[in-house]
């Protein structure tokens, strides 16, 4: 299995005893990551995120927050790395797990990877994604990289069809897991499909699109506003003046304002 650099950092942690587990107690190093391994290997990959959380909560004092919802994603993007839950894994060249501040107050949540996105394993690049960094610069005055970008689903579909609803609900629990760790305040999702599964409406855009909603996952509730997908504005350009509104929605939104 590959140990990406997050968990070279964990074993670290465990080869210089920082980490106060029994499991942790032999002096090989081999056996520590024998133990990850292992149980990663099980089919859905749950008893691996419980174990990189488990193995989180108890190094609590040496990580602070952001590193550990880091941690916590990096576990789910290895489960995804290797995921046949849908047919979409048949032709994906990269799986496109999201990228952006695990810490972000604000996610941004489309559809599905597209051509670029398949291509380079990173959301929103190409043409739609240089339209939304640019609609964050002018109206949210900040970079991308300050929110966490992802997907409904983590597979492009081929053609750039729409996910069905057998490869949504194949992908959704990644995505739950995601909003559960990085906890953010408000949602936008990117076009109707993110929009309709994530409000579980089918409800049409010029409906939602600027409005806010709620999103409900355990103990907390999220803002949603819906907005027009990108790829959408390029298609149909005389509306990129209702997309700036609707960011200028969200700006007032962080900001704390009605
Ligand atoms: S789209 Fe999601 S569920 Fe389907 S193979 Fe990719 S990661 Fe797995």
């Amino acid at each position: 299995m590959k140990t990406n650099k997050r968990y070279t950092v964990l074993l670290n942690h465990a080869e210089s005893g920082c980490i106060n587990d029994p499991v942790f107690d032999s002096d090989s190093i081999t056996e520590v990551q024998n133990y990850i391994n292992k149980s990663f290997e099980h089919s859905d990959g749950s008893d691996g995120y419980e174990l990189v959380d488990n193995i989180a909560e108890k190094s609590i004092k040496f990580w602070d927050e952001k590193e550990m919802k880091s941690l916590r994603l990096d576990s789910i993007r290895s489960v995804i790395d290797r995921c046949k839950f849908c047919g979409l894994h048949k032709y994906r060249q990269n799986t496109v797990f999201g990228s952006g501040n695990p810490d972000a107050e604000l996610m941004f949540i489309g559809e599905a990877p597209g051509y670029f996105e398949d291509k380079k394993g990173i959301p929103f690049v190409g043409s739609s994604g240089k339209l939304l960094d640019d609609a964050i610069e002018e109206c949210l005055g900040c970079e991308r990289h300050k929110f966490y970008i992802t997907n409904i689903v983590k597979c492009r579909p081929l053609d750039n069809r729409n996910p069905n609803a057998i490869e949504i609900g194949a992908c959704m629990p990644y995505l739950k897991k995601q909003i559960d760790i990085i906890r953010p305040n408000i949602i936008v999702t990117l076009g109707k499909i993110a929009s309709q599964i994530l409000l579980d409406t089918g409800k049409p855009m010029k409906e939602m699109r600027g409005k806010r909603f709620e999103y409900r996952l355990k103990d907390r509730v999220c803002t949603v506003i819906p907005v027009y997908h990108p790829s959408y504005i390029l298609r149909n350009f005389e509306t990129i003046d209702k997309w700036k509104i609707d960011f200028k929605k969200i700006s007032y939104l962080i900001k704390g304002k009605k």
